[in-house]
């Protein structure tokens, strides 16, 4: 049977997610979904690699041909999943995650309730935007907007399926890989990670500010 899932993974830029997932996809081998974006690159991203990274005429121009999975507007541009490598990633049997903020990732749950969203959580507010200073690619004035977006996205948090914390990277990996085969495997190993039963922690990130 092809148990292959989409694995919608949200958290905010800073949290680690892209160490968490670099981990995971060589140990399992999943389907990374590139997305195409009209920001332009960072220094050390790629085109085809990272993002593809379009203008906003290309990218109009695919909503209108139906080519999005989901896409949304954030801090003022535009993101999308294509659906084509997604759809042929699932009849592969290979899972297909998608790293994308909280209105696609609700888009991508309506329209495929059977995949499994995954939001990550940073230790605390202030620790995020230690991070994110810390890693130096962003003007003063866009670091203040992103904790201030991060804040808003930990509030939606509860909606997802499951949530875990990066404190320690290798808990998040160990935590990230349970909630994936504890899903599939259609069992109750990471009840402690659904969001219903993560509230406090949630709020207690959201205290720490
Ligand atoms: P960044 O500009 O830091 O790479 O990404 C900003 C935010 O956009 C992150 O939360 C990232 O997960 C999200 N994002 C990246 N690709 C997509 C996408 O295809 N769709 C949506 N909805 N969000 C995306």
């Amino acid at each position: 049977m092809n148990d292959a899932k989409i694995i919608i993974v949200s958290a905010p830029s800073g949290c680690g997610k892209g160490t968490i997932l670099a981990e995971v996809l060589e140990k399992t081998g999943a389907f990374l979904s590139i997305s195409c974006t009209t920001r332009g690159p960072r220094v050390g991203e790629e085109n085809g690699v990272n993002y593809h990274f379009i203008t906003q005429d290309e990218f109009d121009k695919m909503i209108d041909d139906n080519a999005f999975l989901e896409y949304a507007r954030f801090v003022g541009k535009s993101y999308g999943t294509p659906a084509k490598p997604v759809d042929d990633a699932i009849s592969q049997g290979r899972d297909a995650i998608l790293e994308i903020e909280t209105k696609g990732a609700f888009q991508v749950k309506e329209s495929r309730p059977e995949s499994v969203s995954i939001f990550i959580l940073p230790p605390s507010i202030k620790e995020l935007e230690r991070r994110l200073r810390k890693r130096a690619t962003e003007t003063e004035e866009k670091i203040l907007e992103r904790v201030a977006q991060a804040a808003g996205e930990i509030e939606k948090s509860p909606r997802y399926d499951y949530v875990i914390m990066n404190d320690a990277l290798e808990d998040a990996i160990r935590d990230f890989e349970l909630v994936v085969s504890s899903v599939k495997a259609n069992d109750n190993r990471a009840d402690k990670f659904k969001a219903e039963n993560m509230k406090e922690t949630i709020e207690e990130v959201l205290k720490n500010a």
